[in-house]
Parts: structure tokens; C-alpha cells; sequence
């Protein structure tokens, strides 16, 4: 069986267990077999671990009498392996084309960052922000996905989607920094070195906030301001906002990782 790294629903010290399409494609497509090894999350941390059941939704497996609703691997940790944490970064982003946003989401999932919270911003088109709450279960399995696929040690985050203010107010450790597109003076360059230079040995935990495609209202530029927020530029150019996004974190991840 590949190399490929599961992402467990449920574990204990001993053991980890995939249920429903996860398990589902590790018996029928992949044929695991008890004995069979791979790397297992579970909780954050990553295992060697050995297929120690397979059981496939509707059929009893061997010494059982009725059939499982799930099907289900269960895993037999067998040693620690290295884990490589997520980057403590949260894409603070504005709700905007969902197509557009959740590729986005893979790709921060991608570079590594720790959390995606959605926001629904002035300019965020009215439908969308009716449909945001009811989106975020699918942007949490495409993070999931991207996270498999990256063979992170973890999944990150999706906060559901609240309102900008909401958000700005909430109170948070990180460093938090605003991509502006009219900012002329602070590059998000300049602003790294300025957290770095503060933080000292210490890995400083930020956040990025990315406006949806109609930009951000003065009143939300104000409303950063006033809250402590760091308004940067990524230069002259006006960028998509997934481009914006993954760019940011690119910078950022060279800076953390
Ligand atoms: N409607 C805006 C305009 O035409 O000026 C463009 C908004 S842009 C499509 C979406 C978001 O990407 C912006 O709100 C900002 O967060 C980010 N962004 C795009 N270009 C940027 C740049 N050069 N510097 C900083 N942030 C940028």
C-alpha cells in the first residue's frame, strides 16, 4: 500500500481507526489487508501503523455474525514518527466566488497554514453570504483532502464564516496583518522583519486578512486600523484574491519555515 498518510476520525493510544469513505477506499480500491502498513494521524501526532481489521459496510467480517453500517480500518500504532507542525498562520478570508475561494483553501492547506477563517465582508455579493454557513462542511473536507494530499500531520481549521467585524474584534495572540491593495508605504516584506526582529527566537503566530474581489470598504480599512492591524502591500499590482492569498503565505511560510 503507498506511502500515503491517513488522517484517523478516531484513536486512542494503541490504535486508530478510518471509518466511512476513507476506510471505504482503503479496503476496496487499495485491498488493505490485516498486516498491511502505513502512516497513520492521529490527534496531530503521526504513526507507523499495521491494518489490524478490515470491514467493509454491509458484509460481516470474519467472526462477526451481522454486517457494520461503516466500513472500518482499524490501525495498530506502532511508533512515532516525526511530525512536521502546521505554520501558526490564519488566512482571515473574505467570502467571495466560492469556486475561486476554495481553491484558495487547498492551496493554504497546501503551504501549511494552520487555520482559514471566512468572513463575510462588506463587498461579499449578498448570496454568497447567505450560502457561507452552509458551505463551510465543504470547505473543511477540502481541507481535509489538500491536507492528505500534502501528507500533513493535521487539518486545518475552518472557522465558520462570521462577520468582518465580528472577526476584527475577536481577540487573538497573532500578529495580525491585512493584505491592502492601496497600501503604497508598508510592504508585507518590511512588516516580516519588523515581527521577526520582535519575536526573537520565538516562532510568532500570524494572521493574514485577504478582501474579496471588490476590495475592502474604508470602513473595514478603518476598522483594521483601529484595531491594530498591519496594512501591507504586496506592490503595485492589483492581484486576484486566491493570488493575493497564496502569495502571502508563500512569503510568510519562507520566512517560518
Ligand atoms: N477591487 C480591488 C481593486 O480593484 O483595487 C481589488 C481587490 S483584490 C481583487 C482582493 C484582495 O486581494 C484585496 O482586498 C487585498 O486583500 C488583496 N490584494 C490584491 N492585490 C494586492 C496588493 N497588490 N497588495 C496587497 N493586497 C492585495
Amino acid at each position: 500500500m503507498t506511502r500515503r498518510r491517513w488522517i484517523a476520525e478516531n484513536w486512542d493510544e494503541a490504535s486508530a481507526t478510518l471509518v466511512g469513505a476513507q476506510a471505504e477506499h482503503l479496503a476496496r480500491v487499495l485491498r488493505a489487508q490485516p498486516g498491511m502498513t502505513a502512516d497513520v494521524v492521529a490527534g496531530g501526532r503521526v504513526f507507523r501503523a499495521e491494518v489490524a481489521s478490515v470491514s467493509l459496510a454491509g458484509e460481516a467480517s470474519p467472526g462477526e455474525t451481522s454486517a457494520g453500517e461503516t466500513s472500518e480500518v482499524r490501525f495498530t500504532l506502532l511508533a512515532e514518527l516525526e511530525a512536521d507542525p502546521a505554520l501558526p498562520i490564519t488566512l482571515a478570508l473574505a467570502v467571495y466566488k466560492f469556486d475561486r475561494m476554495e481553491w484558495a483553501i487547498e492551496k493554504a492547506t497546501e503551504l501549511g497554514a494552520a487555520a482559514i477563517a471566512p468572513m463575510i465582508a462588506r463587498r461579499t455579493e449578498k448570496h454568497l453570504a447567505q450560502a457561507a454557513p452552509k458551505r463551510a462542511e465543504r470547505w473543511r473536507r477540502i481541507a481535509m483532502e489538500a491536507a492528505k494530499q500534502a501528507r500533513r500531520t493535521d487539518v486545518p481549521v475552518v472557522h465558520d464564516p462570521v462577520p468582518l467585524a465580528e472577526h476584527v474584534h475577536a481577540g487573538s495572540e497573532a500578529t495580525r496583518i491585512v493584505l491592502a491593495e492601496q497600501e503604497r508605504t508598508t510592504t508585507l516584506h518590511h512588516a516580516l522583519e519588523e515581527v521577526l526582529a520582535s519575536a526573537g527566537d520565538r516562532m510568532p503566530a500570524l494572521e493574514l486578512a485577504i478582501g474579496p474581489e471588490g476590495g475592502w470598504a474604508p470602513s473595514e480599512e478603518a476598522l483594521f486600523d483601529a484595531n491594530g492591524w498591519r496594512a501591507v502591500s504586496l506592490g503595485p499590482r492589483i492581484l486576484r484574491a486566491e493570488t493575493a492569498a497564496i502569495a502571502a503565505l508563500a512569503v510568510v511560510a519562507s520566512y517560518l519555515e
